[in-house]
């Protein structure tokens, strides 16, 4: 069945499948207005509530100031620096080619040891990615996993747009 909505974004009704419809807390029209819709720049609001995946990459170094105002020491730019280029001291240079890097990495980054039940995240998906722009650090699991949903489901809005618009298209 077909329902008419309307756009979060720029207030246009539209039709959707009753089916997409169901559970979403936001619906658009296109695209478009779901990139502007996340957009922190055009939308703080809607940014505090749905994150900006339209670059990620902010987001993440937004949310390590939060943890960690004062994260970025001189000293701790210099380890990172030395770390990446693998000219670490020692025991720096071990760990991070050890299981756990990418906690050492954003113990590096935060400027202080994670806390118990803090969970490290790969925005970009690749565990081996270990730089200090990839990483993000969720004080929970649970607030990790809802991290994971929230993608999820803004990955899950993309493709359906895609669906709709080649069905219009056909
Ligand atoms: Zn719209
Ligand atoms: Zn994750």
């Amino acid at each position: 069945m077909r329902l008419k909505t309307t756009c979060d974004w720029c207030g246009r009704e539209f039709f959707r499948d009753s089916a997409q419809l169901k559970g979403k807390k936001h619906h658009f029209c296109c695209r478009q207005c779901l990139a502007s819709f996340s957009s922190k720049a055009k939308n703080p609001d809607g940014y505090a509530s749905l994150k900006d995946y339209t670059n990620i990459s902010q987001h993440m170094t937004k949310l390590n100031e939060e943890l960690n105002p004062d994260r970025m020491t001189p000293e701790t730019k210099e380890k990172l620096r030395e770390s990446r280029l693998g000219k670490g001291r020692c025991d720096g240079y071990s760990k991070i080619h050890g299981l756990a890097a990418h906690r050492v990495v954003a113990e590096q980054t935060l400027g202080r040891p994670l806390m118990p039940g803090e969970v490290v995240h790969h925005r970009d998906g690749n565990r081996y990615n270990n730089s200090p722009e990839n990483l993000v650090v969720f004080p929970s699991q649970s607030a990790h996993a809802h991290h994971h949903s929230e993608l999820r489901w803004f990955i899950q809005q993309i493709k359906e747009m895609e669906a709709e618009e080649n069905a219009e298209t056909e």
